[in-house]
């Protein structure tokens, strides 16, 4: 095949990264699909003051991942926004704390995907765009349970036609960005059953033909935010997250022929009896929907056990195991750190990560033509 020996091959991620490495040259494949390793610390509020950037890049090209996320926004703005309404985070002052990491993450090497979350957004908003957010069954706003000065938009609204895309385009103008990323939608498990203006006229939530309505939105605006993302460069282009597996609430069937990227938000075993394989199930499902492609499972450092401690680290076995799982289905692992502080730096499972990727490591390979690939594999 390529000259490599059976060991060698045993090492490779199968599935889409195989696809990618073995039978293709770096001209002939998109940037995604030559990518190993990936990496996201979810920023806070916190990090322009708390947060090193340099000291983060720096974190990120030691464990040699080829790529990460870095957040635009999630509820606030990480960047001198000029956009009405996407409200700046407080302690972010005249920074310009996106710029900065992409400066920084691009001096290394590494692509960088701008991270938005489009689901939330605040009281100001809501007053000047009543329209924007969902409303339950009496018309009022849906506030988030967890901070009720949140509230839920709609995914039907002009706010996912007009506000997100003005968003994108700003950051398309101002960063050498090579994706865009929505994290919450399109949502997963559960379907909005909003009662908007827009909604209130279409089929009732939980019919066959709510669901095809729901799908025909998700292509719709899957379609114009690739567009967007490609008025920057012709390589670039949008995805989302995705993940679980069978039980998705989006048309994989549609959405894998759609998207460059099926990222799975799949990120541990939560100390109930899921099964060690159900990470590798998920790779299973990227595969029968867009075979050839970049999927990856994203792992979380901390704790998704039976008490979720997003700033306690999980298990390192535990850790290690589902970065096999993803390699061994033909995932890219991804490496996900929510903490405060610097406390991310000393999460005990990030040598999981790291075990692979020093040169000379046994499991790693090169493939004329192609990146290092380095699974996590351990042979
Ligand atoms: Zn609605």
């Amino acid at each position: 095949m390529t000259g490599i020996n059976r060991r060698e091959f045993l090492a490779v991620p199968v599935g889409s990264s195989l696809a990618g490495s073995l039978f293709a040259s770096e001209g002939d494949v998109g940037w995604q699909r030559r990518i190993r390793r990936l990496g996201q610390l979810n920023m806070t509020e916190h990090d322009p003051v708390e947060m090193n950037v340099e000291e983060w890049a720096d974190y990120w090209a030691s464990l040699k991942v080829d790529a990460v996320q870095v957040s635009v926004t999630g509820i606030l703005a990480f960047y001198q926004t000029k956009v009405p309404f996407h409200r700046k985070g407080k302690y972010l002052g005249e920074r310009d704390f996106f710029g900065e990491c992409c400066t920084a993450a691009k001096k290394r090497g590494l692509r960088v995907v701008g991270r938005m979350s489009p689901d939330l957004n605040w009281a100001e908003a809501l007053q000047a765009h009543p329209e924007w957010f969902q409303r339950d069954g009496e018309g009022r706003p849906v506030a988030l349970s967890e901070d009720p000065r949140l509230f839920r938009t709609c995914m039907f609204t002009g706010y996912m036609t007009e506000y997100m895309p003005a968003i994108m385009r700003e950051v398309n103008s101002l960063y050498d960005v090579d994706a865009l990323f929505t994290n919450a939608w399109p949502p997963l498990g559960r379907l909005p059953d909003c009662h908007c203006s827009v909604c209130k006229d279409l089929p009732k939530v939980g019919t066959i033909d709510y669901w095809d309505r729901f799908n025909q939105r998700t292509t719709y605006l899957w379609k114009l935010y690739d567009g967007i993302a490609k008025e920057k460069r012709p390589a670039n282009f949008y995805f989302a997250n995705l993940g679980g597996g069978i039980r998705s609430s989006a048309n994989l069937v549609a959405l894998g022929e759609l998207c460059e990227w099926f990222q799975c938000d799949n990120q541990g075993r939560g100390g109930d009896d899921t099964p060690i394989w159900a990470c590798a199930s998920q790779g299973r499902v990227c595969r029968a929907v867009q075979e050839g492609k970049m999927a990856t499972n994203v792992t979380g450092a901390w704790s998704t056990g039976p008490v979720r401690w997003r700033y306690v680290a999980k298990s390192e076995l535990e850790q290690r195991m589902w970065f096999n799982e993803t390699v061994a289905s033909g995932m890219v692992p991804y490496h996900h750190v929510i903490a405060p502080r610097k406390a991310w730096v000393r999460i005990a499972g990030c040598s999981n990560l790291r075990a692979s990727s020093s040169s000379g490591q046994r499991g790693t390979i090169r493939i004329s033509g192609t990146r290092t690939a380095s699974p996590t594999l351990a042979l």
